[in-house]
């Protein structure tokens, strides 16, 4: 059952004596199976929050039978009102494309939400040649349409090789966002951009060396833009870089960064 976000905080502080109240003084087999079905959610930190996830990219992103349709521009609202559809992102210097890198990260932070009781939606489920997208503002949306508490784009950044270390880039208030969204939208993901950093400082990555306090408030990004729940985009590492590149090509790295991630959700959730 899907429920609305911003209940779901409550929802489940309230669960026992909702379920007491509920239940008539002649309890049948229906009471009784709210209760146990009660006392399973309660054990797991995350049960009964809807959590979004964007890979970003997609392998087929760069395979030249999608590049007109990557290339079609719509509105995304910001400072850049018009943008493609979706880019191809970046690699290392060996090769190893970003498409990849922000799924295999995604898929480890997926199973660490979900062993905690999180429902988790995905952006895409695949990292194919033959598959291109979904595009910006299909990916800025989604969140919403998922009735998620929050949304975390994943990527990581093509910057010059001397930098390294992870930056969040966080939604700015914009005359025209391509959806509406309530005004505590930015404050939000302001506070969903704190926690990610102080998660993945505790998690033992390194802030930006290039990017001032590891963040970047954003008007000009699609997917930031057009959601209307809180949502970062973070810039996980710098694949040009050659030790964040050797963190992204490990699956010890990865794990870490997915680490990262979620204490930062977990500290947002205070659960
Ligand atoms: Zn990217």
């Amino acid at each position: 059952m899907r429920r609305s976000p911003y209940v779901v905080g409550i929802a489940l502080a309230g669960a026992l004596s909702l379920t007491m109240l509920a239940a008539p003084a002649t309890a049948g087999s229906a009471a009784r199976a709210t209760i146990n079905a009660t006392a399973a959610a309660v054990t797991l930190p995350l049960a009964g929050v809807i959590i979004a996830i964007d890979p970003g990219h997609q392998l087929g992103n760069s395979n030249p039978r999608f590049f007109s349709l990557l290339n079609k521009k719509t509105f995304v609202g910001g400072t850049v009102p018009y943008k493609i559809c979706n880019t191809t992102g970046t690699a290392t210097n060996s090769g190893y494309p970003e498409a990849t890198y922000n799924f295999a990260v995604a898929q480890d932070l997926r199973a660490a939400l979900r062993a905690l009781g999180a429902t988790v939606v995905m952006t895409r489920y695949t990292n194919t040649w033959n598959s291109y997208g979904p595009c910006i503002k299909i990916r800025g949306q989604f969140g919403l349409a998922q009735h998620a508490v929050l949304k975390v784009s994943i990527h990581a950044d093509g910057a010059a090789s001397g930098g390294h270390g992870f930056f969040v880039m966080e939604p700015a208030n914009i005359a025209r966002p391509c959806l509406s969204r309530p005004s505590s939208m930015v404050t939000r993901s302001r506070t969903l951009g704190r926690s990610i950093i102080t998660g993945m400082v505790r998690a033992g990555l390194t802030k930006s060396t290039y990017i001032n306090n590891a963040t970047m408030i954003s008007s000009d990004q699609g997917t930031l833009n057009c959601s209307s729940i809180p949502t970062v985009i973070v810039e996980t590492l710098n694949m040009r870089n050659t030790s964040d590149a050797n963190l992204a090509k490990s699956p010890n790295g990865r794990a870490k960064v997915a680490k990262g991630l979620l204490n930062g959700i977990r500290i947002y959730l205070g659960r």
